[in-house]
């Protein structure tokens, strides 16, 4: 103790020592005591310590730290129990009860290190009230079968790992998903680990072990897991250790799994050349029926909406009647560099065709589209294109919005809808933004 208050006075000698020994250490919310590891008495008590159980600061020193606990335990016990608190160089966590004055009991977890101080040996125990802690585990307890159920539902597989057990267990939806039948056996580690492809295997185990060391705060992962079949599926793993022992080592790890095998072929799609318009590079109409088509599975399966955003130029044939088309070549290029400086992220452009473009916008309420829709209009009407010759350039656009599922649960619906609104848009005086309505 003297060591701290020692230390704190090197670093400023604005705090007295009194403030730190009796007002600091008497106000802390957890129970603080000073133990002799011989005899077991209490040396030193905060205010806590005594007043949690309806004693007052006499009737707790020099008593055996042994009476405030709940199942008495005799000197013999208590020697070993010191011996290993002796020989942890970690805090020795102990959870317990604590008993009262009138006998009534609360949960508490004791966390109790060596201190040695002028040659004499001491443990420092701190005991934190965790009741509220407990209430929590006991309301999840009582709804861990509907959250399992839940669980299981939203994703593509959950799976439990007891280390102390060596077992595994995994979900039928997962055994699914890899070509096993909901009744073979998986309860082995290894039915995980020899699936993981061979490239991504070191790296998946690495992010794991950080996590059981509790390095990271969760295990997340997106790796190649092999199939019966011999085929590998991209997956997007969440674990979490849910339990440990009582010296913090983990037992249980629990996660969920996701198959992203589409999300990821598309994405490899995406980041294929033949994907880009070869004029502004943008993505080209090809990708944009495949892309569609893959938002309105996800947004199906999600229960999300988004829009389909069509926008055309006004009046672009007079700017190649008046600089020629090179210019509104160039002019195209700098459009769509424009718009996509100012897209949210998981926002994508396309080049539909001539001077017209379509904006998919996924996860989109539809209350936020118009929004979202009218700052792209404003941005090109606010932002003039100048090419490199310095050639300034005003442009302005007409743009119709659809939603999925509202205006249409295919492709062609949706672009139909869109086109109509983006139609009203001109007829409505251009540089304007209409949602489709019928
Ligand atoms: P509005 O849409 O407001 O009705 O008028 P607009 O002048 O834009 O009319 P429209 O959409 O019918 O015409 C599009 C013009 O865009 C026709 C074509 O010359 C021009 N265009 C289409 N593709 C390209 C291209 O790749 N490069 C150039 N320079 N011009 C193109
Ligand atoms: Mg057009
Ligand atoms: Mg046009």
């Amino acid at each position: 103790m003297k060591k701290f208050i020692q230390d704190v006075d090197k670093r400023s000698n604005i705090i007295p020592h009194s403030l730190i020994s009796t007002c600091l250490l008497h106000e802390l919310p957890d129970a603080v005591f000073l133990i002799d590891p011989e005899s077991s008495n209490i040396l030193y008590a905060n205010k806590v310590a005594y007043e949690s159980v309806g004693l007052t600061e006499t009737e707790v020193i020099n008593h055996s730290v042994m009476s405030l606990q709940e199942a008495v335990i005799n000197q013999p016990q208590w020697c070993e129990i010191a011996e290993v608190i002796r020989q942890s160089k970690e805090p020795y966590v102990f959870l317990g009860r604590h008993q009262r004055k009138d006998g009534s009991c609360f949960p508490v977890e004791v966390r109790t290190s060596n201190l040695y101080y002028e040659g004499k040996h001491f443990f420092l125990s701190v005991a934190r009230d965790v009741t509220f802690r407990q209430v929590i585990d006991n309301e999840m307890e009582a709804h861990k079968h509907s959250l399992w159920y839940a669980l299981n539902e939203a994703s593509d597989g959950l799976w439990e790992w007891n280390i102390e057990q060596d077992t595994l267990y995994v979900s039928p939806k997962l055994k699914q998903m890899r070509g096993y039948g909901p009744e073979e056996d998986a309860s082995k580690v290894d039915f995980w680990i020899s699936g993981i492809h061979p490239d991504d295997k070191n790296r998946v185990l690495a992010v794991m072990q950080e996590h059981l060391q509790g390095r990271t705060d969760k295990f997340e992962a997106k790796y190649r897991l092999r199939n019966r079949a011999g085929h590998f599926i991209w997956v997007n793993d969440k674990g979490k250790v849910s339990k440990r022992d009582a010296k913090g080592n983990p037992t249980i790890v629990a996660g969920m799994v996701q198959n992203v095998t589409d999300q990821v072929a598309l994405q490899e799609r995406l980041e294929n050349q033949a994907a880009r318009d070869e004029l502004t590079g943008a993505f080209n109409r090809r990708i944009c029926h495949e892309i569609l088509e893959q938002q309105i599975t996800t947004s199906r399966i999600n229960g999300e909406s988004f829009a389909v955003v069509l926008i055309d130029i006004d009046y672009f044939k007079s700017i190649n009647d008046q600089y020629g088309h090179q210019v509104g070549d160039d002019v195209l290029k700098a459009f769509v560099n424009k718009v996509e400086e100012h897209l949210r992220e998981g926002d994508i452009l396309f080049r539909w065709g001539g001077e017209e473009f379509l904006l998919l916008l996924p996860r989109l309420e539809e209350s936020k589209q118009y929004r979202v829709a009218d700052k792209v209009r404003k941005t090109i009407e606010d932002n003039r294109i100048v090419l490199s010759d310095k050639t300034e350039i005003s442009l302005t656009v007409s743009v119709g919005v659809s939603t999925y599922p509202f205006h249409g649960s295919t492709r062609n619906q949706l672009i139909e809808k869109a086109d109509i609104a983006m139609y009203r848009a001109k007829a409505n005086g251009r540089n304007r933004v209409e949602l489709f309505s019928e």
